[in-house]
């Protein structure tokens, strides 16, 4: 609003000077009523910004001063969609047809063309604002051999007006667009230096994208090499497919290739080995030194839907997230690594110790589990200590396959491993463990068996905390080892507080 006032403010200051200058001018009882005129068409810019409005307004004008004459504005821009209007397109050719309005348009000086074989005479102002021209005011006379000269000064002010009133709605537009550009980087980039997920993130973005471009489509992916890529979750549903791969395969090779962003308005005529039912297409690289490599791609189903405009502020919009996304997929990978054994990908001790502690408070009941492997120093003495690693993540592979999602699996240490069965009847828990001493027992190589221990719990005989679960599962685990190894013993229900 305020950018508004301040272009009614300057253009009703350039608009009374000229008003002033003309008074001068008109002194007859015939120019007064055009000074009339003139004065009813400026004042209109004191209250409005519509463009249409003034053109409309200052065509009539010039219908009332002199009837017999023709108007064409030609236009150099898409500035109005009245059809009312008489408006050409401006061509920029040198031809003898449009050489005049182009010398007008691209001089801002006024055209004249006597006609004499045609008794007619034409005449080019070019509708001039403080900072451009805007196109070319066409007067045609008919049976006048030469332009009535004394009237050129008026015809000047007219297309000076009409060129003010254009360029102010261009810049009333820009100005608006980029507020609105500026809002909305400045709104997702706080929205997404929030404590969010990476999925969330992405959700996110596609989602705003999709809103602000009036996107059919909107992928992120990552990349280690070109032949390989990874939509990340939260792309919209054509990039989770499959059917999206050629197309993001083609984008990567022709982002490799230019190094930058791609902006193509018709994707039929270009080379990918799928039937696409997309055809415009932006993409545009994410890179953060060397975290993460990616892309954003945005598709239309109509060709040419994408201005250049929108393509630059997609370009802005992605490098004001990556940032973001890049610390999401840090973190992300840092929380895993924490919760993850490094050698058996089983989870890591730490986050056994925490979901133990969260299900004895909230459950009513669970089993702790720990293996140890039967002699095991024996392996590594024979074998070495890379096979002794070997044998352990055959080991936690046999016991991830058996326990599968019914219970988590961890490394507790060293040679040993446990398990944690939430909401299981201990039987079960012991026939899960049978299957898994078992299937050791049986096929590992070098041959291993392991001793278990198994400390069930239940709420109704007495909630116990997770120290006194472990610490029953240890004594279980001693007695399995100290009653010849290869064995499972199941410690006896906590009943009291220790
Ligand atoms: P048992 O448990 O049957 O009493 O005999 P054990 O020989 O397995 O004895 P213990 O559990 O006390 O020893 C475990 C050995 O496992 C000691 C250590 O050298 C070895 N070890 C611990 N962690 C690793 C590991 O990550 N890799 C390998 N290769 N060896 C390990
Ligand atoms: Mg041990
Ligand atoms: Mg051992």
């Amino acid at each position: 609003m305020q950018m508004e006032d301040r272009f009614l403010r300057a253009i009703g200051f350039e608009v009374t000077k000229c008003i002033k200058k003309l008074e001068g001018f008109y002194t007859s009882m015939e120019e007064e009523k055009k000074y009339e005129l003139l004065y009813k068409v400026t004042s209109h810019f004191h209250s409005s910004i519509d463009t249409d409005g003034v053109l409309k307004e200052i065509i009539e004008t010039l219908r009332k001063t002199y009837p017999d004459f023709q108007y064409y504005l030609l236009l150099s821009n898409d500035y109005t969609k009245d059809n009312d209007l008489p408006v050409r397109e401006l061509t920029y050719d040198m031809d003898l047809e449009s050489s005049a309005s182009t010398q007008a348009y691209l001089t801002g000086e006024v055209q004249i063309e006597d006609h004499l074989g045609e008794k007619r005479s034409i005449l080019y102002a070019p509708l001039k604002g403080k900072q451009g021209i805007y196109g070319v005011l066409k007067i045609v006379t008919p049976d006048y051999l030469y332009f009535p000269k004394k009237d050129v000064e008026f015809f000047i002010f007219i297309a000076n007006t009409a060129g003010k009133a254009l360029e102010n709605a261009q810049l009333y537009q820009q100005s608006r667009k980029l507020n609105s550009d500026l809002q909305l980087i400045n709104s997702t980039s706080q929205k997404l230096n929030s404590n969010m997920r990476l999925t969330e993130k992405i959700r996110y973005m596609a989602y705003k994208i999709q809103q602000s471009f009036h996107a059919d489509e909107v992928g992120f992916v990552t990349y280690e090499e070109l032949s390989s890529h990874n939509v990340l979750e939260g792309s919209t549903e054509y990039f989770i497919s499959s059917e999206s791969s050629a197309l993001v395969h083609y984008a990567l090779e022709s982002i490799s290739h230019q190094e930058g962003p791609l902006f193509i308005s018709d994707l039929e005529a270009k080379p990918i080995d799928h039937v696409l039912q997309y055809r415009s297409l932006m993409a545009v690289p994410m890179k953060d030194h060397e975290h993460i490599s990616g892309l954003a791609i945005v598709l239309h189903k109509d060709p040419y839907f994408f201005t250049f405009e929108s393509f630059k502020l997609l370009q802005s919009l992605v490098a004001h997230s990556t940032l973001a996304f890049a610390n999401s997929i840090l973190r992300e990978e840092l929380e895993k690594a924490v919760i993850t054994d490094y050698l058996t990908k089983l989870h890591s001790r730490v986050h056994l110790d925490e979901c133990v502690e969260k299900h004895v408070k909230h459950d009513e009941n669970g089993n702790l589990i720990l293996f140890d492997i039967d002699n095991f120093k024996n392996i590594n003495d024979t074998y070495g200590h890379q096979v002794g690693d070997e044998v352990i993540c055959q080991v936690a592979d046999i016991i991830k396959t058996v326990i599968g999602d019914q219970g988590l699996s961890a490394r507790w240490g060293g040679e040993e491993l446990a398990v944690y069965l939430p909401m299981l009847p201990s039987e079960e828990a012991h026939d899960l463990t049978e299957m898994i001493r078992e299937k050791i027992a049986l096929s590992t190589s070098p041959a291993v068996t392991v001793s278990c221990g198994i400390a069930p719990w239940k709420s109704e005989w007495l909630r116990p905390n997770r120290k006194q679960i472990v610490q029953q599962a240890d004594q279980a685990l001693y007695k399995a080892k100290s009653s010849g190894r290869n064995r499972i013993v199941t410690a006896h229900p906590i009943k009291e507080k220790s």
